[in-house]
């Protein structure tokens, strides 16, 4: 008998309909004499919509609040199709985070999980019931309170409960067939990958592909946790995430895994620093204590004239007013003379493990941009990817160059069955 860990995303149950059609999907894989672990998201757009809502009320809403309104998403996905299930004849009893034992940290919004105690889910499977497990939420331990996990993490209540409950895997049900080179959203052509490294689809991840949540997939890097995603559309095979041993397989990595766009960064640009030792430390003391993720960094060759130089970088949208209104504060211990605030930026990720060992990949990718007449703004290199900054308008032509140039096209489009992009 193998315990199966199954994750499904909003769109996959976004209406009774599909709430139906899942339930059939999971008594199936019961009955063929599986131990059965579900983790649902809430239905559809239901936390985009609860977000919305809250935002309609007050401009900031709390933290504590904000999380004890968007699990109800979860919970009302869970209880149906529980009630579905029994419907079909087999047991299944729904738990939120907290009965589950997702035992976070108590930062609302992005909690981490510190702890995972799933006696409860262990004892319904032990009955012979389906457990079903509200996604994307625990419970600190030391306020007693509801935390989230962040957008997307659905995907790490999936794995961490597969790592506790030593699950054989951890699917993850989209509206996709699997993992593509880009994505199919935007380029038809995009191919589904049959395997791709853990290594990479953390890459492809931190460059905006959110078919997988980044935090999950490094989740089930450290625990040897083995994903699968695939569609709750079909029963076509999915892709595998594996965490291939040093050295293993290496020969056969293709060049290049796929090509990811992000257009919630913004740039800054701290203008006329003096290029002085110090003062990239002072400017980045004072980012980091505005808690912004920063990304990229460019600094300019400083003007003979004036001993001064432009430093910029990128962080997401959402820091960027936090972040601007810190640095304006420090202007004159700085010394910069002014601040240019960018929001209509795009990132260009390519991933792919065979860079290591390849040269000429940067040239052929400024190359397909510089032939398409699209403009680079910014470079940042790490072993297995090269990520450049355009304009937002160009990103998506950007993406689809990339993709051919570098052979990535599929021979027939890639489908989307569900969702609406949000
Ligand atoms: P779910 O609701 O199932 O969690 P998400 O919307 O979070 O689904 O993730 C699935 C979506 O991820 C797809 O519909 C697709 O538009 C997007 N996506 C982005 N990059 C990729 C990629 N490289 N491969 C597959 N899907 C991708
Ligand atoms: N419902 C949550 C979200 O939309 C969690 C998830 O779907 O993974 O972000
Ligand atoms: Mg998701």
């Amino acid at each position: 008998m193998s315990l199966i860990v199954q994750k499904y995303g909003g769109s996959s149950v976004a209406d009774a309909e599909s709430i139906k059609r899942v339930a059939k999907r999971i008594v199936q894989t019961r009955k063929a004499g599986n131990e059965v672990v579900v983790v649902v998201s809430a239905m559809g757009d239901t936390t985009d919509e609860l977000m919305d809502l809250a935002h309609e009320v007050v401009p900031l809403p709390s933290g504590r609040e904000l999380d004890m309104l968007l699990t109800a998403g979860e919970r009302i996905a869970m209880a149906l199709l529980a009630m579905s299930i029994k419907s079909l004849g087999v047991d299944a009893r729904s738990y939120t985070g907290s009965q589950a034992g997702m035992i976070t940290d108590a930062q609302h919004g992005s909690a981490r999980i510190v702890d995972v105690t799933p006696g409860r889910v262990r004892e319904a499977l032990d009955e012979g019931a389906v457990a079903i497990v509200a996604g994307f939420q625990g419970f600190n331990r030391v306020t007693g309170d509801i935390t989230t996990l962040g957008r997307g993490g659905s995907d790490t209540t999936a794995v961490a409960l597969a790592a506790a409950l030593k699950a054989d895997v951890c699917e993850i049900y989209t509206d996709v067939d699997g993992i593509f080179t880009s994505d199919p959203r935007q380029v038809p052509s995009a191919r589904k990958i049959d395997r791709i490294t853990s290594e990479e689809m953390l890459e492809l991840a931190a460059a905006g592909a959110k078919v997988l949540y980044i935090r999950a997939v490094e989740y089930a890097r450290r625990h040897g946790v083995t994903l699968h995603v695939r569609s709750s559309f079909n029963n076509n095979e999915g892709t595998l995430v594996v965490n291939p041993v040093d050295g293993e397989n290496s020969v056969e990595e293709p060049l290049i895994a796929g090509v990811a766009a992000d257009l919630s960064q913004a740039k800054i640009t701290v203008a006329g620093v003096p290029d002085i030792p110090g003062k990239a430390a002072q400017i980045f003391t004072i980012v980091a204590s505005s808690n912004a993720n920063i990304d990229m960094i460019v600094q300019n060759v400083s003007a003979a004239a004036t001993g001064r130089t432009d430093i910029s970088f990128t962080l997401p949208k959402t820091e960027g007013s936090a972040t601007i209104a810190a640095l304006e504060a420090q202007r004159e211990s700085v010394g910069f003379e002014m601040l240019q605030y960018d929001d209509q930026i795009g990132k260009l990720s390519l991933v792919g493990a065979g860079m290591r060992t390849n040269a000429g990949v940067s040239a052929k990718l400024f190359t397909a941009l510089f032939e398409s007449g699209i403009n680079i703004e910014m470079i940042s290199t790490s072993e297995i990817r090269i990520s450049v900054v355009t304009r937002a308008d160009t990103i998506n032509d950007a993406v689809r160059v990339v993709h051919s140039a570098f052979d990535l096209d599929g021979d027939t489009p890639a489908v989307v069955h569900g969702g609406t992009g949000r």
